[in-house]
């Protein structure tokens, strides 16, 4: 099963977010594994014509076809999608398929400190909520994305952070009642896999591992059965407001809306729109699939799990075995889109996938991309309305934790868009993407952070 691409450009590799107006018009899907396993849904085409619709929703990744659903599902309203390529062409198509029970990237003891216990325990349950509702939108609307069973095992990568595993589990019960398991090297390699880098690790009961493409086709039939329009390669690339609505230009054809959706997360162009320029900042991550794993491969290596899999390093890897016996490993990677190609990057997941095991010196690599994860300057998601134009809504800064979290952000959206007054009053929902201070060094920032987290996290 291939991916139909006929009509789409080749992806120019040095695409960076932050130096272009748009992704692209119908550029082709990564040469990813994901791509390659994936009957494309079919959408509405390009759009070449004038529309018009209560409400137009820019970027057709999860966030989009999952505000649209709820939209059109939950309050009657009508939605055209207007996607700069295909449906699944940004993150969406590209991650690694961890449906993790988190949003954004601050940490359970951070969100203490900030927003007091009781804050934090709201925002814990938020999450959750959005992990719950992935599995039971996969279950009611028969969604063949390949779900796996629950648990994440969170590794530690050297014997001290098995004191930091152990405090984590201490602070997840304590505060929030989460029972989690700590596991020692010896059991880890006894009921999961083998790894000499593993010092032992704390499972978490759930979160799951899926075909993020196959949800993704999912989320399309799911748009087009509530006749809801999605458009390929149809990039805004002009946005004006005549008599009090909002007209989205694309290449052939046009958009009226009363109401505008930005759910281009990683992808934001700062020319998109104002309220919103140097409010995220796009950080490139890499993935690498292996060919299947032979026997003796399995056999050494251990492998008795499909269950997620991250490690304690603050530059995280995260890795799983698909369905399949591949092993997919994903982790940072350049910093500029110029950069992109360099093949260190790649090689740095080599290299850390045969430390992890060394059993797979020899296995080939068969897939290899990348893609531009979106994090926002306090670490949280934001899903909202423009302070100075309220009829502008985005939800983007998942950092690297939205493919659960994208649904629930969707929902939520859709609630304050269709004014239901249910949105629970988190900072999520009520507090707004902040500006980075001091945007235009903000990469000089992230290079010196690599630098300092990878002595940390390899040599202290
Ligand atoms: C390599 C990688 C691995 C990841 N792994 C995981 C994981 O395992 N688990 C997890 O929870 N999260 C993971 N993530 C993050 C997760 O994939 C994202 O948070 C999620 O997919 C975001 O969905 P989205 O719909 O908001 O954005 P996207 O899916 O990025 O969609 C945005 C869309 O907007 C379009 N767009 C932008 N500008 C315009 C315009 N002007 N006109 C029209 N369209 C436009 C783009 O073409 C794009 O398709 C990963 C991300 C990456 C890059």
């Amino acid at each position: 099963m291939a991916a139909k691409q006929t009509d789409a450009i080749a992806t120019p590799a040095s695409y960076d977010p932050l130096l272009e107006n748009y992704p692209g018009a119908g550029w082709q899907l990564p040469d990813s594994y994901w791509s390659a396993t994936t009957d494309i849904a079919a959408d509405s085409g390009v759009l070449s014509q004038q529309e018009a619709a209560d409400v137009a929703i820019i970027g057709g990744g999860y966030t989009g076809l999952a505000t649209a659903y709820y939209l059109a599902k939950t309050f009657n309203l009508s939605c055209v999608v207007l996607e700069a390529n295909q449906a699944g062409w940004g993150c969406s198509g590209r991650n690694g398929g961890f449906a993790l029970k988190a949003g954004g990237r601050m940490g359970y003891q951070a969100m203490i400190n900030r927003f007091g216990l009781a804050g934090a325990q709201a925002m814990f349950n938020e999450t959750f909520a959005g992990l719950r509702r992935l599995r039971e939108l996969i279950d009611d609307e028969r969604i063949d994305c390949e779900p796996q069973a629950d648990g994440h095992l969170w590794v530690a990568h050297k014997p001290a952070m098995m004191e930091t595993a152990k405090s984590e589990a201490e602070l997840l019960k304590r505060a929030f009642g989460y029972e989690t398991e700590l596991l020692s090297s010896e059991a880890l390699a006894q009921r999961y896999f083998k790894s000499p880098e593993a010092a032992g690790a704390l499972r978490f009961p759930d979160g799951f591992g899926l075909h993020p493409m196959k949800l993704m086709q999912g989320y399309v039939q799911m748009a087009m059965r509530q006749g809801i329009k999605l458009y390929r390669a149809s990039p805004v690339i002009h946005w004006e407001s005549v008599e009090g609505r909002h007209v989205l230009h694309t290449p052939q054809g046009s958009v009226t809306a009363a109401k505008v959706v930005c759910a281009t997360n990683g992808y934001t162009s700062p020319k998109l729109h104002k309220g919103l320029t140097n409010r995220t900042f796009p950080v490139l991550s890499n993935v690498l699939v292996t060919a299947p794993l032979s026997d003796a491969q399995l056999a050494e290596t251990g492998f008795k799990t499909n269950q997620i899999i991250t490690d304690t390093r603050t530059l995280r890897y995260y890795y799983r075995k698909l369905p399949d016996n591949r092993i997919l490993i994903g982790g940072r990677s350049a910093i500029t889109g110029k950069d992109a190609l360099n093949p260190r990057h790649d090689e740095m997941l080599v290299d850390s996938l045969q430390r992890k095991f060394p059993a797979l010196e020899q296995i080939g690599i068969d897939y290899k991309w990348g893609g531009w994860v979106c994090v926002t300057y306090d670490d949280l998601p934001h899903v909202g309305q423009l302070p100075d134009d309220s009829s502008v809504f985005y939800a983007m800064g998942y950092g690297g934790s939205g493919v659960s979290f994208s649904l629930q952000a969707g929902w939520r959206l859709a609630q304050q868009i269709a004014g239901d007054k249910e949105v629970p009053p988190l900072p999520f929902y009520n507090q707004p993407l902040k500006k980075f201070p001091f945007a235009p060094f903000r990469r000089m920032g992230q290079r010196m952070l690599y630098q300092y987290f990878h002595l940390r996290d390899e040599y202290k």
